[in-house]
């Protein structure tokens, strides 16, 4: 168990050992609504407040944050069950995020001269502008990185934040709420509330918050597609994946084995763009498979020297566990060891019919299918069959099938003989595609998915009026048909 929620409070456990941790009061209404308005407040300033003061203040939240990074890591591993190295891993992106966005700020956002084509006399640009209240929901499985990278990329575009974290993980949300507030003297154009679906709804469909960046489930993302299309509200939706890793025969096959135990298995698997589907090339399916085998029964998943942690979210158990149980009969299981407790053995199921769930449904454990291919475009084929879209892994030699195979894929990322490791860079631009979500965030395109661009256009020289106002000259209609051929013949 990770929370229970009572009488308006959410009661935080440990999902390890179902030690209570704290509890947290969910934000009332009239809260949230005072919250809102006060974010509209702010934002009537801080929108227009220049690259450097909001660059300033990330500065110092950055260093505030390096100052109480192992507090950080010790409420994560608390409230999600996950290892202490992982915990350290998800400080260190974060603070990457942090650094390097506030880097590239001006390249994205300064103003940015225009062709102006034919109209020489113009002079035209565009300026990216701030929102207004950027709304923030965040899931639980990266408790920091997934409420910072958002709420950073919201703040340096200049919008003030109302952030909603999962209710499974709030005291790592409430945490950096408190390095803020000590850090900054900023603390209300980032405020939190707190709760489950109610709180989050009333987020997305108030008239005062002007953009939604939610990272969570596919089908509460359509739900919120569905409300902001409604009221034309942009949103930026990081979904489910269930990513595929595709191993051509001219592969390293060693690395590519390692790769995939570590995509599919870190953070008990429990990671959007987690490597769920492998598919390797008939040629060498064998010993990918014998290696693979060796390599899940060796991983453990437990708490003592286990190397893999905890299922957080305790229903996500039984949906694990069927969607094994359902393949059993008809496919190969190989399985690493368990402990008592919110466990699942790190396993391997070779050939599951390509109906199954665990085939097309986000697993979102330490669960892995895999299949042979023979042909490239079989490879492609497969990966591309669930209608998810976030992230693919590729391993080959042959830059030549590499690409032609990347090109085909759907996916908002590809690695190419290598996994996980994009969402760590910061200027390199994420997001999915299908049931995956739309829209961006990191890189200089997630600060531009917060801002709204204007176009501006100014006369170089301003004559008494233009040849094709009315009480046009005659001859402005022949001049027309001659630039028809002058210019575009
Ligand atoms: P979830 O959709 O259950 O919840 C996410 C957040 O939305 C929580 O804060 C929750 O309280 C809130 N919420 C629930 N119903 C809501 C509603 N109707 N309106 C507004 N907010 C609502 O997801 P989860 O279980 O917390 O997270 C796991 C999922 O997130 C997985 O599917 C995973 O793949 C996905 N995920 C995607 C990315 C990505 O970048 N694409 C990253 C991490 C996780």
């Amino acid at each position: 168990m990770s929370v229970k929620i009572k009488n308006n409070m959410m009661e935080v456990y440990n999902p390890i050992n179902g030690d209570a941790l704290e509890s947290i009061p969910i934000t009332s209404s009239d809260d949230l609504d005072n919250a809102l308005l006060l974010a509209k407040k702010e934002a009537s300033i801080y929108n227009y407040s220049s690259f450097y003061y909001r660059k300033n203040i990330l500065t110092k939240f950055r260093k505030a944050i390096v100052k109480r990074a192992d507090e950080l890591i010790e409420i994560i591993c608390l409230e999600t069950g996950k290892k202490s190295i992982e915990g350290l891993m998800e400080v260190v992106i974060s603070l990457e995020h942090l650094k390097e966005s506030s880097k590239y700020l001006y390249e994205a956002l300064s103003k940015q001269s225009r062709r102006s084509g034919t109209l020489k006399t113009r002079k035209v640009w565009v300026e990216y502008e701030a929102m207004g209240v950027a709304g923030v929901i965040s899931p639980w499985n990266y408790p920091l990185i997934l409420t910072i990278s958002p709420l950073v990329e919201a703040l340096l575009a200049g919008n003030s934040v109302i952030l909603k974290p999962s209710e499974h993980t709030p005291l790592t949300a409430r945490l950096l709420k408190t390095i803020w507030d000590g850090s900054t003297k900023a603390q209300n154009i980032f405020q939190i509330v707190y709760g489950s679906e109610q709180v989050g709804s009333r987020i997305v469909s108030s008239p005062l918050t002007d953009v939604i960046c939610f990272t969570g489930s596919t089908s509460v993302g359509r739900k919120i597609a569905e409300t902001c299309a409604s009221l034309f509200k942009p949103s930026i939706l990081e979904l489910g994946g269930k990513d595929p890793m595709i191993i051509l025969d001219d592969a390293n096959i060693d690395r590519s084995v390692d790769a995939a135990i570590w995509g599919g298995l870190s953070n008990a698997g429990q990671t959007c763009i987690s490597v769920e589907r492998i598919f390797v090339h008939q040629k060498i399916f064998e010993e990918v498979v014998s290696k693979l085998k060796g390599k899940i029964k060796s991983q453990s998943c437990g708490f003592s020297r286990s190397s893999i942690g905890a299922i957080t979210v305790e229903s996500s158990l039984d949906k694990i566990k069927s969607q094994i149980d359902k393949v059993r009969k008809f496919s190969e299981i190989v399985e690493g060891s368990v402990e008592k407790g919110p466990y699942i053995a790190p396993s391997l199921i070779i050939n599951p019919p390509i109906d199954s769930e665990v085939f097309k449904e986000e697993t979102f454990g330490p669960v892995i299918t895999i299949h042979p291919f023979k042909t490239d475009e079989e490879a492609i084929h497969l990966a591309n069959d669930t209608g998810y879209g976030l992230s693919a892994s590729i391993f080959s030699k042959n830059t030549k099938r590499l690409k032609y195979i990347a090109r085909r894929i759907n996916a908002g990322s590809i690695g190419i003989n290598d996994v996980l490791t994009q969402y760590g860079i910061a200027d390199l631009p994420f997001g999915g595609k299908g049931l995956s979500g739309f829209g961006k965030v990191h890189g200089k395109e997630g600060l531009r998915a917060f801002s709204h661009q204007k176009s501006y256009m100014a006369n170089r020289v301003s004559f008494k009026s233009e040849l094709w106002w009315y009480e046009k000259s005659k001859g402005v209609e022949k001049i027309l048909r001659k630039l028809i051929k002058w210019q575009y013949s």
